[in-house]
């Protein structure tokens, strides 16, 4: 096992074959530039056994070490707020809790003294137990949150060895920043002014060096398999954050093709930006409200800037990785919700309550769930953890008092399973007002629409949820039977399966006839080719990543609700994907002919 420290190389690579390479676009827009290897020199973990009398020196090797690690990430703290504003701070906050986690170097202590090994040695072996950890957990924004550890750790180490820290300094020129992985506790050494997009073999959308990279609005694609191999320092490259894809050492027709897509989504942007302040309303007067899902709080400034008329999604189950995996109290929560109500104002804030798997949550009976997507999670096991739940909706009841909060069930599966959830927030109700704490006079809770059972008796429902988001991720592989993470079967996870499509018609339509609003959560909302097939089935609200909303909202503004319906009545009649989603292609090259 090796860990590493940052260092920087240019070169030029001519003559070479071009290269596509395919990750996830986590922040839009095109680059095209030179590569910045943002490499990791390595360090190797090396075994010394301790004499007796030399184990308590190594002990305090190992806090020196821990003390000038935490001085350094306040320095490095000190920098990202600079760079990015009080709301990074907290990204480097978390990583210096972690040196006084006894999870962390309390084990590592542990290791010297029961092995009698050396320091770098010893949290060798604390990684690799974590490591296996994070490895079981199946939430891929939990995984995310294992390369905060390995970042402290790994600097933990460089500081044990003595190793020097190595940072990019300042940049000449604008780069394509390329690495395994940019740890966020890197970020603030980057100089990002000059960085023009970034590309990682790792992460997720929501690693914290790609939220950065996004509200930053630097392009970024993540999940870039192989990329470290195949590139050469230097090199040529163009990067389509939108698309998820990157050119090595493109030819002369490809730049030219980028270049000019480059230009219209230029002219685009500077549209959009000018609709920032305008309704998503159709030329007939239809209109949505476009809202923001955010997985953090700080994210509210990109929904601020991007135009969003209020958070549709706050997945709230955030705070465990704020807090370390513990469960955040009542007053916490209350801080948070209610900044978010005030900051969104007179806007919603839709906050899921935690949305978690019985492992997420450390519930004895999650070791026997051999299919954790089907099993105790969501609304179910917060039914189990009824004073988990109860806090949770004190601190939302409280916090409307200051704006206007939402909450919604996640995996709801039937009425009966609604009022169980209902009586709980009835109970917080009666518990505050024993308390004497201040609360709002009603707290409106939603269902969020995911699992066919309730989508089936979405009229039943619809008489007594306040209002549906559908979180269409989730519905669809439980409507087709596939997995959404399993790449095997997704070919067959089809958004506009004719049996997705006649779901969401009578979801919408029951809520109408039931007289409550009707939104969509999952990443169907932002798909530009669905975005008439969805203002025809009469959403009322679209929640998406923040900085999709301008390019949807500028599709709406070209489309009169009256065609979009037909376009909508038309695609239900259709039957297979391939026959809908020709039709919604043609569809949408009319209102958005191609310019070159
Ligand atoms: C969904 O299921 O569509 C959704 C929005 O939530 P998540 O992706 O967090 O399950
Ligand atoms: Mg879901």
């Amino acid at each position: 096992m090796t860990t590493s420290a940052p260092t920087a190389r240019l070169g030029r690579a001519d003559g070479r074959e071009p290269v596509v390479l395919h990750g996830i676009g986590v922040a839009p827009g095109i680059v095209i530039a030179r590569a910045l290897v943002f490499d990791h020199q390595e360090v190797p973990f090396f075994r010394i056994p301790l004499l007796r009398q030399e184990v308590k020196p190594e002990v305090a090797r190992l806090e020196k070490a821990a003390e000038l690690t935490k001085n350094q990430l306040e320095v490095v703290k000190a920098r990202t707020v600079d760079a990015l504003g009080e709301d990074h701070g907290y990204i480097v906050d978390a990583q210096i809790l972690m040196l006084d986690d006894p999870l962390l170097i309390g084990r590592v202590e542990q290791v010297i003294r029961e092995q009698r090994v050396n320091a770098e040695w010893a949290v060798k072996v604390t990684l690799e137990e974590l490591a296996s950890v994070f490895d079981r957990i199946q939430d891929n924004y939990f995984r995310a949150r294992r390369g905060d550890i390995f970042d402290v750790a790994g600097r933990l180490v460089r500081n044990i060895a003595g190793a020097p820290n190595r940072s990019l300094g300042k940049l000449e020129k604008d780069y394509i920043l390329l690495s395994e992985n940019v740890r966020p506790s890197d970020t603030a050494q980057l100089d990002w002014e000059h960085t023009a997009g970034l590309a990682m073999e790792v992460g997720s959308r929501t690693y914290h060096t790609a939220i950065i990279a996004r509200s930053l609005g630097i392009p970024c694609v993540v999940g870039v398999r192989g990329l470290m191999k195949k590139v050469d320092h230097g090199a040529p490259l163009i990067l389509d954050g939108s698309e998820g894809i990157i050119v090595l050492n493109p030819d002369r027709a490809t730049l030219r093709e980028y270049r000019a897509k480059r230009r219209r989504e230029k002219v685009v942007g500077q549209k959009l930006e000018h609709l920032r302040d305008l309704p998503a309303e159709t030329t007939d007067g239809f209109k949505i409200v476009l809202q923001a899902n955010i997985e953090y709080p700080e994210e509210c400034a990109a929904a601020e800037k991007n135009g969003a008329q209020g958070i549709g999604l706050f997945r709230s189950e955030w705070f465990l990785t704020r807090t370390r995996g513990a469960f955040p109290s009542e007053e916490e929560q209350y801080v948070v919700y209610r900044r978010l109500a005030e900051r969104m104002k007179p806007w919603s804030v839709i906050v899921r309550a935690f949305d978690l798997s019985a492992e997420q949550l450390g519930d004895s009976a999650s070791e026997s769930e051999p299919n954790p997507a089907l099993g105790l999670r969501a609304v179910r096991l917060l039914l189990r953890h009824r004073t988990l739940f109860k806090e949770q909706l004190r601190a939302l009841w409280r916090a409307r008092v200051h704006g206007n909060i939402k909450v919604m069930f996640p995996m709801v599966s039937g009425v009966g399973e609604f009022r169980d959830a209902m009586s709980v927030v009835e109970e917080a109700k009666q518990e505050l007002r024993r308390d004497g704490l201040e609360f709002a006079g009603e707290l409106p809770c939603g269902v969020t629409l995911e699992v066919p059972s309730a989508a089936a008796i979405a009229d039943l429902l619809a008489k007594e949820a306040a209002f549906f988001s559908i979180g269409t991720n989730d519905l669809i592989q439980y409507l087709l039977g596939v997995d959404r993470g399993n790449d095997r079967v997704s070919y067959l996870y089809e958004p506009l399966h004719p049996a997705v499509l006649r779901t969401l018609r009578f979801v919408i339509d029951s809520a109408h006839e039931g007289g409550i609003k009707v939104g969509m959560c999952g990443e169907m909302a932002a798909d530009p080719l669905l975005i008439a097939l969805l203002v025809g089935f009469g959403l009322d609200e679209l929640s998406m990543n923040a900085v999709s909303i301008p390019t949807v909202k500028n599709l709406i503004r070209r489309l009169s609700a009256s065609e979009a319906r037909a376009i909508t009545e038309e695609a239900l009649r259709l039957a297979t994907v391939k026959e809908v989603s020709a039709f919604l292609g043609e569809e949408l090259r009319k209102l958005t002919p191609a310019k070159h």
